[in-house]
């Protein structure tokens, strides 16, 4: 008998896998969690019905919310995760060796502990003695840690549950007040085709808080459409101006210094939503 997972992108739109394993499922405190086993992207991170991560196209999205961030700033020595349980994020950002101390604020500790049995590839870094793990709200932690941060990477689910909050003005502005003078963040801001309003609200909100807003996209091929976008908002450096090249020994399978420029090269569509009033 053949198996599938098939998640409700919108409610008339499904993506479906052929599943060879359940690896795990439990019903957290904040969400249903399972890993599947694929036979398209092998293991997979499933919360709420919704797919998170995969071991076939994490690299896409894990590289592409930390490094255009990370090579804009001069020298991230503190970074936090913000949600980014399955330790993706983290391990990028440890590929920066002037990183001294990476935060995890992930709301879920079933998310951390499933992922480092499940997904070791991604989940790996989390036991990195710089890395410094807080399970609970991450908006509630980065209000007690102001001006911390040299860069804060927001890393959370969609819109809903625990993450709502995360995509408001009033995190918004919690992140900018976390950051130190010269600092900068990352949101994942969903997708440009499906979620053009939550993404145009990011926007718009990061750009009353922030003097310097950028929006990027990536392919993600298990992310709804295809097509994904993260928003880079920044109190002083400009992603496209101040950028910093790979140290020798730098290893990527998506994120490129070409890449970092082109990314922000938006189609028109894009151009559009963002300008709207
Ligand atoms: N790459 C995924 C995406 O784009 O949807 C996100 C991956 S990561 C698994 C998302 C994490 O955000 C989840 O583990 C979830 O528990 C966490 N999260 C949601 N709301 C949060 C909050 N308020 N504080 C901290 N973590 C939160």
């Amino acid at each position: 008998m053949e198996l599938w997972y098939t998640e409700e992108q919108t409610s008339s739109l499904r993506f479906s896998c052929k599943v060879k394993e359940t690896l795990a499922t439990a019903q957290t405190p904040y969400q249903h969690l399972a890993i599947i086993d694929t036979e398209a992207f092998g293991p997979m991170l499933v919360l709420d019905g919704m797919v998170m991560t995969t071991i076939a196209d994490e690299f896409v999205y894990h590289e592409m919310i930390s490094h255009p961030a990370l090579f804009t700033h001069p020298c991230p020595r503190k970074v936090a995760v913000i949600g980014g349980g399955d330790g993706g994020a983290i391990r990028e950002v440890l590929k920066h060796p002037q990183v001294e101390k990476a935060i995890l604020a992930e709301i879920d500790g079933e998310v951390i502990a499933q992922s480092r049995k499940f997904l070791p590839e991604i989940a790996g870094a989390l036991a990195d003695p710089k890395v410094e793990i807080h399970v609970g709200d991450g908006f509630a932690y980065l209000k007690e840690h102001k001006g911390e941060f040299d860069v804060v990477l927001v890393d959370s689910t969609e819109p809903v549950g625990p993450a709502v909050a995360l995509f408001s003005g009033d995190f918004y502005a919690t992140v900018c007040a976390a950051l130190k003078p010269e600092g900068l963040m990352v949101a994942q801001t969903e997708s440009p085709f499906y979620n053009q309003e939550i993404l145009a609200g990011a926007y718009k909100g990061l750009q009353a808080v922030f003097p310097k807003v950028r929006t990027y996209l990536a392919s993600i091929p298990t992310y709804p459409s295809g097509l994904w976008s993260f928003t880079l908002a920044s109190k002083e450096y400009d992603p496209l101006v101040n950028q910093r090249q790979p140290h020798a020994g730098f290893v990527s399978k998506y994120y490129t210094p070409e890449l970092h420029r082109s990314c922000f090269v938006l189609p028109k569509f894009v151009q559009e939503l963002l300008s709207r009033p």
